[in-house]
């Protein structure tokens, strides 16, 4: 079979049954399949829906956002960094160990250091996925050379 553009709408919940994301009201959520733009858990279980079929999707943290990684959680001096006015739950980009891009968050702020936390914000959380398939279509020639789906609306880059 060749390779599709799937578009969906979710619901995120916690164990507990919180909202945490939606895409209700929203645009639909679109990936080109075997390119790693959704969770592999997730997509595994998507492969097999056709238009409009509804399914809940529980996924472990392993196959969502990873396991917590305490690895991923640095204290810096304030000097290393480049702003001088840093606050908690502001993003840096850095590099982590293994030298792949990571977004950091400050965490932490004291007088003299600062805490940053590679970790998704939801790592370390198995997830709750409610799901609705919206559309489905073979991927262009130009997604696939991308490695990635085009928007409904064209081109766009994330
Ligand atoms: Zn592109």
């Amino acid at each position: 079979m060749s390779t599709q553009v799937v578009s969906f709408h979710y619901t995120l919940k916690d164990k507990s049954g919180k909202v945490l994301e939606s895409s209700e009201g929203a645009a639909p959520v679109v990936y080109l399949e075997g390119a790693g733009q959704i969770i592999p858990g997730l997509e595994s279980e998507l492969t097999g829906l056709k238009k409009g079929d509804k399914k809940t999707v529980n996924v472990k943290a392993k196959d969502g956002y990873g396991e917590h990684d305490s690895s991923l959680i640095m204290t810096m001096d304030k000097s290393e960094l480049p702003s001088k006015n840093i606050k908690v739950g502001q993003q840096f980009r850095g590099e982590a160990h293994d030298g792949h891009h990571q977004v950091f968050v400050v965490t932490a702020v004291t007088d003299k250091e600062v805490t940053l936390d590679g970790n998704h914000p939801l790592a370390g959380q198995d997830l709750t996925f409610e799901v609705q398939l919206v559309e489905r279509r073979e991927a262009t020639k130009e997604e696939l050379a991308h490695g990635h789906a085009h928007g409904p609306d064209g081109h766009h880059h994330h």
